[in-house]
């Protein structure tokens, strides 16, 4: 036992990303972001446990999300801020944490050499923070001008793991808060303190997923470092379902008024149907009938954007880069609905490249006699 606990913070909105859900929450390399997190630390001998703090509202995503990791001891509600989610977390700490690692739930890339630099420093020095040299030249603005040139060679960007004795940051912290301020990471609540705060230079990347793009940069960087150059690989699916009276018509997620629907155990979403089946074939995972029977009862109704979401998370590791789909309807007119089908299956898979075709048979077969829908999806993962 080390007295090193960690408090990754997992509450804040991500609103940069432009995603409705939470950011650490986004998938990365088939795991949510907050999971490669939460990993390194869990693997890191120098810590004993780790407390995760999360929005209330998602406080049961973030669990789903961890469980399966070892040292998580607590899944706690965040605050408004970053500074009230540390507090919440660093009082969710048991007695026998004497050292806290404060890392964002956003830096998935942090490492085992990083997160044992920062801990022997911590030991040694009191305090650790992980840092990484400008290397752009940095210019003091004003108006859309440049007042000055900053000497870069003094200034550190500054990123998490943020390593304190236990003690000494909730004193800092509740200072903070009796004062009535706002600190954006906790060496500046230190720092206000008047104590000294030792830096620790990442060596290797630690990346803060911020805009979508950061999610394309880290899965590079992860997929690299697992030391797995995998070939891309492409799958082909295809789904058929007939068009009655009395149920809705929903194909790629969105809901189409007609006067028939789609026939089917789920909502029978043959587009997304088709997609699954794409994606389980491209993972060599069988079909949508071996993974979601469609005598279980748990999958009646179900809508069929779960079972896409369910099928990502068993990718092995592997990421959407493209799917493209094509519905084959004689009726309803489908293409003043593409933009939102589009829309849809890029919310299940973020980051990837998608492609929604609808087309008719010029009458012939089935789905030109209107008795049924067809659909085709390819898939790439990688
Ligand atoms: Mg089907």
């Amino acid at each position: 036992m080390t007295g090193v606990w960690a408090v990754i913070v997992a509450a804040g909105k991500g609103a940069r990303m432009g995603a409705k859900v939470n950011k650490v929450l986004l998938p990365l390399r088939g795991k949510p972001v907050l999971w490669h997190a939460v990993r390194a630390f869990s693997q890191s001998p120098c810590v004993d446990g780790i407390c995760v703090v999360a929005a209330p509202q998602e406080r049961e995503a973030v669990w789903a999300a961890v469980k399966d990791l070892g040292k998580v001891c607590a899944v706690v509600d965040g605050g408004q801020t970053r500074q009230q989610s540390v507090l919440r977390g660093l009082h969710a700490l048991p007695e026998g944490a004497l050292w806290v690692m404060v890392h964002d739930g956003a830096r998935p890339l942090v490492g085992a050499q990083l997160i044992q630099a920062c801990a022997q420093t911590l030991l040694a020095r009191g305090s650790a923070v992980a840092c990484a040299p400008l290397y752009d030249t940095v210019k003091r603005a004003r108006d859309g001008r440049i007042v000055e040139t900053v000497d870069r060679s003094v200034l550190r960007a500054v990123q998490t793991p943020q390593c304190f004795r236990v003690g000494d940051l909730l004193a800092a912290y509740e200072r903070a808060e009796r004062e009535g301020i706002q600190v954006t990471d906790d060496a500046s609540a230190m720092e206000r303190m008047g104590g000294e705060v030792c830096l620790v230079e990442s060596a290797e990347c630690n990346l803060k997923i911020t805009a979508p793009d950061d999610l394309l940069v880290a899965g590079e960087l992860l997929r690299s470092r697992e030391g797995g150059e995998r070939a891309p690989r492409t799958g082909l699916g295809y789904d058929v379902h007939r068009l009655v009276p009395g149920r809705r018509l929903v194909l790629c997620g969105v809901e189409i008024p007609y006067e028939l629907g789609l026939a089917g155990h789920s909502d029978a979403d043959v587009a997304v149907h088709a997609l699954i089946d794409a994606l389980l074939g491209a993972a060599c995972l069988g079909d949508i009938g071996r993974l979601y029977p469609d005598d279980d009862p748990a999958y009646e109704g179900i809508d069929s954007m779960k079972l896409l979401k369910d099928v990502v998370r068993r990718l092995d590791g592997y990421t959407v880069a493209h799917a493209d789909i094509t519905i084959v309807a004689q009726r309803p007119k489908l293409a003043g609905y593409i933009p939102r089908m589009v829309e849809r299956i890029e919310r299940a898979l973020p980051g990837a490249q998608i492609n929604v075709k609808a087309t008719t048979t010029e009458r012939l077969g089935f789905e030109g006699r209107g008795e049924g829908i067809s659909a085709q999806a390819l898939a790439t993962i990688w």
